[in-house]
């Protein structure tokens, strides 16, 4: 396994770049095949190819969902060499999620070995990183013919699952005022600089880091010189929130905001890019069976919340149960030391082809 991972560390495959994309799910797709599976090669277009893989016996299928595209640019390997040492493997995407992608494959060639054909579908997908645009559709359409969804995002570092994750918006925050001299004519402008400082402030208001809300107004653009009263000014806004419920009243209120002081003109655009994965009662269960499967493999997986966002939040939305976070144990998704544990692949895999069987079950 740790050497099928190097080939899949050393095929680089950042987001937009299609052709290196393309030939790592071609070599995904041929091992798919050869272990018994019925591949399609969809078109993402710019993006690169979306791979899907069916295994098994006709019926609903339990889902695998995972990614091919990693946030490291072409000719990273240079830096950030793929090594082992000290029982851990290094290299970019190692753990986000080249680690994933092995355990669906090697899920498989289990299930295949054994003579064992529960309905199994896996899609990856070229453009997680950056938005899931050639495949959200993809992904929402195969969901809803699954019966469970599985997602093989890294786990949280010490190996627990994601059982929940925060949903998430975005605006940009136009503000237009009028602009004069400042020197000469100020009662002649209208701020938008002035403007914007009292909707970042409204905007940090309305962070509620109890109850899982943060509003974070990380860009602030305007103005032209220090003499001009301003005349526009933007804001970027990013919100994280737990449940519909909050992010709808969230979205309410950064859409009513209008600045008091001065008469600028606001615009806001954006809004809820990912519903939250909220747990249910059906995720609950998927999650005592993953647990469950992890035991009979001979470790203890947990679970717990993040605040980042994945693929698996669409599916949940759609009321399809979904366990995120069941990838590999390791640390450093999208940072220099990224790192998987490798005793804990192995053990991974046994795990997923025990809940992939009971769940097909
Ligand atoms: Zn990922």
């Amino acid at each position: 396994m740790l050497d099928e991972l190097e080939c899949l560390v050393r095929m680089e495959s950042p987001s937009r770049e299609a052709v290196a994309i393309r030939a790592l799910v071609d070599r995904l797709a041929s091992e798919f095949a050869a272990a018994g599976a019925t591949v399609e090669v969809h078109d993402g277009h710019a993006h690169g190819p979306n791979l899907v893989a069916r295994y098994g016996q006709t019926g609903r299928p339990v889902m695998l969902l995972g990614h091919t595209d990693t946030v490291w640019p072409l000719g990273t390997l240079a830096e950030m060499p793929w090594r082992v040492a000290r029982g851990r493997a290094h290299g970019p995407g190692v753990f986000d999620m080249k680690a994933g992608c092995l355990m669906a494959l090697e899920t498989v060639r289990g299930l295949a070995a054994h003579g064992l054909r529960p309905p199994l579908e896996i899609l990856f997908n070229c453009d997680e990183e950056i938005g899931s645009e050639s495949s959200r559709k993809l992904i929402e359409t195969e969901a809803r013919e699954s019966r469970c969804v599985l997602v093989l995002e890294p786990s949280i570092p010490g190996g627990a699952a994601k059982t929940s994750r925060s949903g998430m918006a975005d605006y940009r925050i136009v503000l237009s005022g009028v602009a004069s001299h400042a020197g000469v004519d100020p009662d002649k402008g209208v701020s938008a600089v002035v403007a914007a400082a009292e909707i970042v402030l409204a905007l940090a208001d309305m962070n509620d880091p109890e109850n899982g809300v943060s509003v974070n107004a990380g860009v602030i653009a305007g103005g032209t010189r220090p003499n001009v009263i301003a005349a526009a000014c933007a804001i970027d806004v990013d919100v994280r929130f737990r449940t519909e419920t909050q992010g709808r009243l969230i979205d309410e209120r950064i859409r009513g905001l209008s600045p008091a002081r001065v008469p600028a003109r606001i615009d806001v655009t954006g809004g809820i890019d990912r519903p939250p994965l909220e747990a249910t009662p059906a995720s609950r269960a998927l999650f005592e069976s993953a647990a469950r499967a992890a035991r009979a493999s001979g470790f203890e997986m947990g679970e717990g919340h993040v605040g980042g966002v994945s693929d698996g939040n669409f599916t949940a939305a759609l009321g399809i149960p979904t366990l995120d976070g069941l990838g590999v144990d390791g640390l450093g998704a999208h940072a220099l030391h990224e790192q998987i544990v490798v005793e804990d692949l192995p053990r991974r895999v046994a795990m997923l082809t025990r809940l992939v069987l009971e769940q097909a079950a």
